[in-house]
């Protein structure tokens, strides 16, 4: 029996820690068996449409019609409004508290950091999020891959493992070995650092030639493009032909008008994540770069958040997609930036929800499979205890959570793993 208690948690902690030696591949759980209906009254179709009485087939996880025949196993949401679920481009799932309460660092023991980054993933899953992008650490991997072929209880997660930084001086060769091996890490985008932190002063680290060398090349190898970046550092991505932009603070008309030009996605967030950070700032402070000056810098340049959001949104032809950034202490609550770009930026509730479905469906790559209630798309479907259009508080009342046909949360029952 001793023995046997030494080899158990030393199995677990290698599954943990991805280092198991030996891998046995194992079957991804097929989709649920059978049809399922889903009876409808109120929905929005992800692209700017509402339907009404709609009864969604599903089979094989995949919405099949929406005008299904009686038959089968029935799910009742006409007390709802259903929706396609929600796509979050900007997240990090790793980021989590430890056992104290204090921003985890690397120092934590490996099962209690792959428990924290489960306990996002179904945090975010439970809060309406069934696709993410989580950007930034290379932990993501095996959540991702758990998630996509083990029926781990999670959204659907893209990421970018970790992010690229240098310099102006950081040579051609070293940008494009960094793409190449973030490609031969499995990794499904590319995140790029072009300014630094607002914490420490947001100030321009590559030029817009690395820019190009960087953005080029992951198209080259196939990935899509995303850039952490500042004031005028937002145009020179742009025109470096970068294809999302990321918070975008401290730019001007003509720096979002240049990104609107060149057609790409600008990801502003107001609803969430600063609040969240300063909420928790004594759970942050003392780690890394969140320090008090940091947290102040943030607090007092939230409202230029705002006013580049607002600008973003009414620059006609701009592609604003739904990010939040969430860190530890905003999983499960992303949905809060549907009422920060109503509030902070005047933009239409509708317009805020469709960004989270067709607009940010298409600036992941993925526009004909997910972010719309129609036939052949992923029944990834949500419910919600109310009418958004007229009260956008129901984001935060997610009653039902459907991802590939799997039902993970219905009205708070108990929520069912396959
Ligand atoms: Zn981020």
């Amino acid at each position: 029996m001793k023995k046997l208690r030494l080899i158990v948690p030393m199995a677990a902690l290698l599954a943990a820690t991805g280092l198991a030696a030996q891998v046995l591949p194992v079957p991804a759980p097929p989709p649920p068996a059978g049809s399922v209906v889903i009876l409808t009254g109120n929905a929005l179709d992800g692209h700017g449409g509402s339907l009404r009485n709609a009864r969604i087939g599903v089979t094989g996880g995949r919405i099949t019609t929406l005008n299904a025949a009686p038959g089968g196993t029935v799910i009742d949401l006409r007390q709802f409004t259903v929706l396609p679920g929600w796509i979050d481009t900007h997240v990090h799932l790793d980021s989590h508290f430890d056992r104290n309460g204090r921003i985890a660092t690397e120092t934590e023991p490996p099962l209690e950091a792959a428990m924290g980054i489960a306990g996002a993933a179904w945090d975010t899953l439970m809060g309406g999020f069934t696709t993410v992008q989580s950007v930034g650490d290379p932990s993501e991997k095996p959540l991702r891959d758990a998630i996509r072929d083990r029926g781990f209880p999670g959204p659907r997660v893209l990421t970018s493992l970790a992010w690229i930084e240098g310099d102006s001086k950081t040579p051609r060769e070293e940008l494009i070995a960094a793409v190449r091996s973030r490609k031969a890490q499995g990794a499904d985008l590319i995140k790029i650092f072009a300014s630094s932190s607002q914490r420490v002063g947001a100030t321009p680290t590559f030029t817009e030639e690395q820019l190009r060398i960087l953005c080029d090349e992951a198209k080259a190898v196939g990935l899509r493009s995303m850039v952490h970046a500042y004031r005028s550092q937002v145009s020179a991505a742009a025109r470096a032909g970068c294809r999302e932009i990321e918070h975008a603070t401290y730019a001007t008309q003509a720096d979002i008008d240049t990104a609107v030009a060149a057609g790409a996605f600008i990801s502003p967030q107001v609803g969430l994540v600063v609040q969240n950070y300063l909420a928790n700032k004594a759970r942050y402070l003392g780690v890394g770069n969140y320090t008090e000056a940091g947290m102040a810098t943030m607090d007092h340049d939230l409202h230029l958040d705002f006013e580049v959001c607002t600008m973003a949104v009414h620059t006609p032809n701009s592609k604003v997609v739904f990010s939040t950034d969430a860190t530890a202490g905003a999983h499960g609550r992303n949905a809060e930036e549907f009422l920060g770009r109503v509030q902070h930026c005047a933009q239409s509730p509708m317009a805020a929800l469709v960004s989270a479905n067709a607009v940010a469906a298409e600036a992941i790559g993925m526009a004909g499979t997910l972010g719309k209630l129609a036939p052949g798309y992923e029944a990834d479907i949500i419910a919600l205890d109310g009418d958004p259009l007229k009260d956008l508080t129901a984001v935060r009342r997610v009653v039902f959570v459907m991802r590939g046909g799997v039902v993970y949360k219905w009205a708070g029952a108990a929520p069912v793993k396959r």
